[in-house]
């Protein structure tokens, strides 16, 4: 074990609606040590708290533990990274939890940064996957939810809360169905998985004999030829693009990083997304925007985490992430 590699080490916690995972994570975006409990959900806060805690515990028995720096905590949103708080949709039991504050008690007096888990994937692509070298790129999560993240001037820009980029929840429908945010017309309420299946069922689709009514079906439907499965997808990726531009339009993008369970269905989606981005993306400056998948799949989460918490923020490709 290099000494440079342990000098690098973060704790890196991934909070979701279905799992709780943790690692220590090397200076070069290795997960040396990693440890993972179901989160859970429907229990009240204190329990989802334990099993936070008996993540950290199992992380701690490594003799790495010692060298861990600082934490980074990526939590499915909102959050608060001013409170150190957090509230995440599918977590009721956490409304307002001082998370921060309750793993800053177990760690030992290291520094702990939270960030929306949108940010976090962010934060991950920019220092291992697609938008990696980017100065300004936009990162999306398109899954049961839609969410996202900035880079700006060569810095993830996590907004002064933590939640900059939840595109999830701009409006792309001025007068479209309500969305659970409370809003109208929200990209989440066109573009997620869920909602993919939804319309497609809707619009008569109808599953395989396995009964399936996930995105994932809708998208084997469309790739057999289905119309009504690649029309559901075409209108996901319309939203998608509309919001893309919008955001290219206000901050000057050079690329959009498309990940999540939804972006699996590959060029089901890309295709029309590519398409639609020609229509609403026009102006000179953004036309030459690229859109891709992002790389670093299942685990964005916990390498953001961990890029989050590098004690001296990464500075351009200088240290973001030593190859
Ligand atoms: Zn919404």
């Amino acid at each position: 074990m290099h000494t440079d590699l342990v000098a690098g080490l973060v704790v890196a916690l991934d909070i979701g609606g279905t799992k709780i995972a943790g690692a220590l994570v090397g200076g070069d975006g290795r997960l040396l040590v990693r440890a993972q409990r179901p989160t859970p959900a429907r229990e009240d806060g204190e329990t989802v708290m334990r099993a936070v805690e008996e993540v950290l515990a199992e992380l701690s028995l490594s003799p790495l533990w010692a060298g861990a720096q600082a934490v980074g905590i990526g939590s499915a949103g909102p959050v608060d990274a001013v409170e150190g708080t957090v509230s995440p949709v599918n977590v009721p039991g956490w409304r307002g939890f001082p998370l921060v504050d309750r793993v800053s008690r177990v760690v030992g007096g290291r520094p702990v940064t939270l960030v929306g888990d949108g940010v976090a994937m962010t934060a991950a692509e920019h220092w291992q996957g697609a938008a990696r070298g980017y100065e300004n790129a936009l990162c999306l999560v398109v899954s049961t939810g839609v969410g996202g993240g900035l880079v700006l001037g060569g810095q993830v820009h996590p907004g002064p809360t933590g939640n900059a980029g939840h595109i999830g929840h701009v409006s792309v429908d001025l007068d479209g169905d309500p969305c659970a945010c409370g809003g109208r017309g929200c990209v989440e309420r066109i573009a997620s998985g869920p909602h993919i299946a939804r319309r497609a069922l809707e619009n008569g689709w109808l599953p395989g004999p396995d009964g399936d009514t996930s995105a994932a079906a809708v998208a084997a439907s469309a790739r057999a030829g289905d119309p009504v499965a690649v029309a559901s997808f075409e209108r996901a990726a319309q939203a998608l693009a509309a919001a893309i531009a919008a955001t290219a339009t206000l901050v000057e993008i050079d690329i959009a990083v498309v990940g999540g369970g939804v972006a699996g269905a590959g060029d089901i989606l890309f295709a029309p997304l590519r398409r639609s981005l020609a229509t609403y993306a026009t102006l000179s400056f953004v036309r030459h925007l690229k859109v891709t998948p992002a790389l670093t799949a299942t685990n964005a989460g916990l390498l953001g985490a961990a890029a989050a918490a590098f004690p001296h923020p990464p500075h351009k490709e200088a240290s973001y992430g030593v190859a």
